[in-house]
């Protein structure tokens, strides 16, 4: 970058915000919007990130005590930077990866401003742009890119009891088995998340009930390489849309106590009781469905399909790889497999708490402009919306499976900040009547970066 575009940039984190003018305004500086802001610094765009809270606030505070990132160190970051304290190896806490983000932000200072929350963005009706109402008063925009994250508020769903007696919180409320009352607990729920916060209740001596869907399950690694490798190589984060009917199905991977793979029939040898997909709730009684058995074969055909690709993988690439044949054995069954409750009494079995580790849904209350299908849903090529000007960045399959992880993000914010150049290339484009007339004109110093 210039110094004359450094200096621009700074310009813009240091104005007042009320009657700013900004080119484009990022909204978030999470991941997502600190790849933006690197990618169109890169490009000499004036713009402005905002940010409600902190840098990174959902790796600070929206996520449990003792996570880690779930890839590795060497592939869970921004190609500008490593974790230089970390192995490549390990796997980064959630704090690490927060502080990550600052320093990267640091590094090219990119003009953030945290604590400012961003409440309405509208079109204007007299004039190109948008204006944007902020709880630090209001901007104009000529465009605007949500970065405001792919989970942003817990969904519980609505089977959910009105029982006062039971503890019930969201995963993304979730910090540690302390929180807890004394007593079992149910984790509704198998992906990243319940499956780890219910292996971490269970190793701190409670009984946990895990109700298990339809989940994928890749090897922690097979024959020396990481799954995130695996996913790499053989095309799998580049997938533009999950397959026909796996819509909903979750991902269960862990990266605690070094990493390892999530393997649903050790953990009920362990001790945890694995049970179908939660039904409803009546009387005291939580039902279950009878799918167990069905999730359990169809996240091993998952597995499998893996190690599969991953042999015929090494096989084609004639790669010198150790083979792991341990890695196909089937752990055997136990009880609450074989023979899955229907139903549990929660009193009876001493349940006292539920954790509801069932996903996000996204709100863009704030985005009042015509980026949006019937159903809500943002209408986006691979994050250029259907209204001119506006963008979105970190949402799940922007452009494929691995747009709202770390690595995937960045290269979706490398596109939109690509297209937002060339607009401004039109834009700024004069034919030969208007360049004539700007040779005779006397010359107008025009803002440096396009913030007035
Ligand atoms: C439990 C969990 C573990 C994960 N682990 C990994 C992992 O190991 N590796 C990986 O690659 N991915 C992981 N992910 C997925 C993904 O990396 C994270 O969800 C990540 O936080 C997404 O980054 P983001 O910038 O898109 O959104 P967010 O981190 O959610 O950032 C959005 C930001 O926008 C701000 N904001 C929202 N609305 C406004 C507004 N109106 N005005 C101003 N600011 C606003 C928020 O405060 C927030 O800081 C994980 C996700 C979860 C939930």
């Amino acid at each position: 970058m210039t110094d004359l575009n450094q200096t621009a940039l700074q310009k813009c984190a240091d104005m007042t915000l009320d009657q700013m003018e900004i080119d484009t305004l990022i909204v978030g500086a999470g991941q997502a919007g600190v790849a933006m802001s690197e990618h169109l610094s890169k490009l000499g765009v004036p713009h402005l990130v905002l940010e409600r809270n902190r840098i990174a606030e959902g790796w600070r505070t929206g996520r449990w005590d003792s996570l880690v990132a779930n890839g590795p160190a060497w592939h869970d970051r921004f190609p500008g930077m490593e974790f230089d304290d970390l192995s490549p190896d390990a796997f980064a806490s959630k704090d690490r990866v927060a502080a990550y983000f600052e320093a990267y932000a640091n590094k090219f200072k990119a003009p953030i401003r945290t604590g400012v929350e961003v409440k309405r963005v509208v079109r204007n009706s007299d004039r190109p742009g948008f204006t944007v109402e902020t709880s630090q008063g209001v901007i104009k925009a000529n465009r605007v890119v949500s970065a405001t994250g792919p989970f942003q508020r817990p969904v519980i769903p609505p089977i959910a009891p009105k029982d006062e007696t039971l503890m019930q919180i969201h995963s993304a409320h979730y910090r540690n088995p302390q929180q807890l009352p004394e007593g079992a607990v149910l984790v509704v729920g198998a992906g990243s998340s319940g499956v780890q916060i219910a292996d971490e209740l269970r190793r701190a001596g409670k009984q946990v009930y895990l109700s298990v869907g339809a989940h994928d399950r890749p090897p922690r690694a097979y024959r020396n390489r990481d799954f995130c490798w695996w996913l790499g190589v053989l095309g799998e984060w580049d997938a533009e849309a999950a397959q026909p009917g796996k819509e909903h199905v979750t991902i269960a991977v862990s990266g605690a106590r070094g990493g390892h793979t999530v393997d649903f029939r050790r953990l009920a040898s362990e001790g945890i009781t694995l049970v179908g997909l939660t039904k409803a709730f009546s009387d005291g009684k939580v039902s279950f469905q009878q799918d167990l058995a069905d999730n359990l074969a169809r996240g091993d055909e998952n597995y499998l399909s893996l190690l599969d690709a991953a042999d015929a993988y090494i096989a084609r690439n004639g790669l010198d790889l150790p083979e792991e044949p341990e890695a196909r054995r089937v752990f055997p069954d136990s009880e609450c497999i074989t023979n899955p409750l229907r139903e549990l009494d929660l009193a009876e079995a001493g349940v006292t708490s539920v954790i509801w580790a069932t996903g996000y849904s996204v709100d863009f209350s704030w985005l009042q402009v015509n980026a949006f299908d019937a159903n809500g849903k943002p209408q986006h090529q691979r994050g250029v919306s259907s209204e001119p000007g506006v963008y979105f960045v970190g949402l799940p399959w922007l452009s494929r499976r691995g747009s709202t992880f770390i690595w995937g993000v960045w290269h979706d914010a490398k596109h939109i900040a690509d297209h937002i150049a060339t607009q401004r290339k039109y834009a700024e484009y004069r034919d030969a009547s208007q360049r004539a007339a700007d040779e005779h004109a006397p010359v107008e110093k025009l803002s440096l970066m396009g913030v007035s």
